[in-house]
């Protein structure tokens, strides 16, 4: 799994750094979303395909290959 970012759809709601602290975290200026784990280990792939279905701004990608 590869996860992508667009920091110009982020409404800097929270959401994925609620959902997955270990892949994504948010920019302490304005709060926009920062990829902290592009490669999330297996245990993680989970949370971070929920993260990105819940995205407010549809910001998150997930190449699963
Ligand atoms: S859930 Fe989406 S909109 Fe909210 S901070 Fe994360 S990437 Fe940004």
């Amino acid at each position: 799994m590869r996860v992508s970012v667009d920091p110009d759809r982020c409404c800097s709601s929270g959401q994925c750094v609620a959902a997955v602290p270990e892949v994504f975290d948010q920019s302490e200026d304005d709060g926009v979303v920062l990829l902290v784990l592009p490669l999330p280990p297996a245990e993680l792939r989970s949370a971070v395909r929920t993260a990105a279905a819940i995205c407010p701004g549809r910001a998150i990608s997930v190449q699963e290959s």
